[in-house]
């Protein structure tokens, strides 16, 4: 500590690159150790990165706060919720030129989820911080340096790592929630659910781009039909009602406006645990479920998409079909496709987001456009077979068209935001009014190529340097490209979109190789993962990574198909 202070004494006034002298070393603290992992060379660069680890001696932390994995991530994810708190309070914020006076940890939203911000383990707690060191024009400013990292910043720690310090209730309840909900998914196969839906949850959000939840007294809040009401009983607190989807295929129907789509987005997010307050803490969904959608203008690089899709003009190959450019019903297709090669067992599709030709094709385009002339199969004659045949379930949202009554097996209308179970009316009304549509759907679901990707493609450098930079939820630039996940819908993170973007070179430096397939690769980069820990993904493995956070391998999948490179043997 005495060290540090005489360094930045040293270097005051000097030019910004005498801040270098502090890159790579630990400074020991009464309560803390302090470790510059990267200093920035200019006050206008990314900032400096440091960690701070407090010993568990000191900190305290009860194991049972930390053990199992659950607590650990809930733990981490509260902790660093609490830094971005405290930092507000406790830091002055930017003082000088460029990031001067920056303070800063990852930011999470609505999601609990394994990040790299906050470890907590037997020895230590350790947070990673980005801070800009202050700087008068380029010149070191080491009076202010010393009250940033003297001053606030164990104020900061004060507040923060040690456990006496911490408000025992929201801390708690946090890790509570978050192995509340994951008991709760993992309860779901046994009891034949893809999904369950809380009593008293809140599924509206605030807006499009504000994901916390509409005011309690705005909202009609969830009740289960009673037909479809079940119990689910996690570790901690009373057991929960709600209302369970059977897998099979499952029918959300009713009026325009009537709350359809946000119950189907509130499943999507099921994927992922939620902080308490979030309205959707009680609503879980299969682990591995994919919203698909259509996406016209991606590339599609040699998906065997014929189960869907064939007999193009100009006898394009539908079993490796690519496309630079592909149109709405055939992205559509490549993103079934690609989520059944990735591993998934339940699809949600609605309506709104989806290719109408895709869906269906009534009786009397069926007489007007032969078959032979629609290389189209709609979903609707092989979501049953996607069922038989690989034991993945649907959930679609269809206000628009009745002819997926035959093939669902449970159909839930939304009417003024409540939920009411029809599945027997519309079985009626199907029998009163019977298709005479022919199924085009052929036998079984057809055939599934697993992909070998190659190395070529998949080496991010730009000039002469490698350069992976996400920028924000949607964008990485990898390489000399853009990479553009705005339609994977399950991201929810920016911290998952920089772990992506890292994880992508990772597996293709360590597994793509002639004979692996693409999900071999992705599973064994998780793998890593899991054993590591997420710092392994770092291309500067030892460096700071402190702004990751897990993706599924879904969404990793997802975005090694929508790489412009991506190349398939
Ligand atoms: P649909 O898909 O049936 O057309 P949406 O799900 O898009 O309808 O919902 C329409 C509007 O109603 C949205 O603005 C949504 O936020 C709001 N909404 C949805 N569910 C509720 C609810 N339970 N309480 C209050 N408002 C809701
Ligand atoms: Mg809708």
């Amino acid at each position: 500590m005495e060290k540090l202070k005489r360094t930045l004494t040293r270097i005051d006034n000097k030019g910004y690159k005498a801040y270098k002298d502090l890159e790579g070393k630990t400074y020991t603290f009464p309560d803390f150790e302090l470790c510059f992992y990267y200093v920035q060379g200019d006050p206008f660069a990314g900032p400096s990165q440091a960690a701070v680890r407090v010993e568990q001696k000191r900190a305290q932390f009860p194991p049972a706060t930390y053990e199992p994995k659950i607590r650990k991530i809930a733990l981490g994810d509260y902790l660093t919720r609490e830094l971005s708190k405290q930092i507000k309070r406790v830091c002055k914020g930017r003082r000088g030129t460029g990031k001067s006076g920056l303070l800063a940890v990852d930011s999470p939203g609505q999601e609990i989820l394994e990040r790299s911000s906050v470890t907590v383990n037997k020895e230590y707690v350790e947070a990673r911080f980005f801070i800009g060191l202050p700087a008068r024009g380029r010149k070191v400013l080491g009076k202010q340096a010393e009250e940033m990292l003297f001053t606030e910043l164990p104020e900061l720690i004060k507040r923060t790592l040690f456990f006496s310090a911490l408000d025992r209730n929201p801390l708690i309840n946090h890790i509570k929630t978050a192995e509340n909900q994951e008991s709760m998914r993992n309860e779901l196969r046994e009891k034949g659910l893809v999904a369950f839906v809380a009593n008293d949850a809140i599924l509206p959000r605030r807006s499009g781009v504000d994901q916390r939840p509409l005011p309690r007294d705005q909202a009609v809040t969830f009740t289960s039909p009673p037909s479809l009401e079940v119990e689910l009983s996690p570790p901690h607190g009373e057991k929960i009602l709600g209302m369970g989807i059977p897998g099979g295929i499952t029918l959300i129907v009713g009026g325009g406006y009537h709350g359809k789509s946000t119950l189907l987005r509130a499943l999507e997010r099921g994927v992922y645990n939620h902080i308490p307050g979030d309205g959707r803490e009680y609503i879980v969904t299969v682990e591995d479920a994919v919203k698909i959608r259509a996406e016209d203008g991606r590339r599609v690089c040699k998906v065997n998409i014929s189960p869907f899709i064939d007999n193009l003009p100009m006898k394009v190959d539908t079993t490796t079909f690519f496309s630079e450019d592909a149109s709405g019903s055939t992205s559509q297709a490549a993103n079934i496709i690609e989520a059944l090669e990735i591993g998934t067992s339940l699809l949600l599709l609605d309506e709104d987001t989806s290719a109408t030709n895709f869906m269906i094709r009534d009786e009397r385009m069926q007489r007007l456009v032969e078959k032979n002339k629609e290389p189209i199969t709609p979903f609707l004659d092989k979501v049953r077979d996607i069922y038989r045949d690989l034991g993945i379930s649907t959930v679609i949202v269809m206000g628009g068209s009745g002819d997926y009554f035959d093939a669902s097996d449970t159909v839930i209308m939304m009417d003024h935001y409540y939920a009411y179970d029809v599945t027997g009316d519309a079985k009626r009304v199907a029998e009163d009014y019977p298709r005479n549509r022919a199924s085009e759907g052929g036998e079984g679901f057809g055939e599934l190529t697993p992909r070998i990707v190659g190395k070529k493609g998949l080496d991010p450098v730009k000039g002469k340097k490698k350069k992976i930079s996400a920028k924000g939820l949607y964008n990485i630039q990898y390489g000399a490209q853009n990479l553009s996940l705005f339609y994977l819908e399950q991201l929810v993170d920016a911290a998952q979109t920089r772990a992506i973007g890292d994880i992508i070179n990772y597996v293709a430096e360590q597994y793509i190789n002639e004979s692996i397939t693409l999900k071999k690769a992705i599973d064994l980069a998780f793998h890593d993962i899991y054993e590591k820990g997420l710092d392994v993904i770092s291309p500067f493995y030892g460096e700071h990574p402190g702004d990751y956070s897990l993706p599924r391998p879904q969404e990793v999948a997802g975005a090694f198909n929508r790489l412009r490179s991506l190349h398939i043997k």
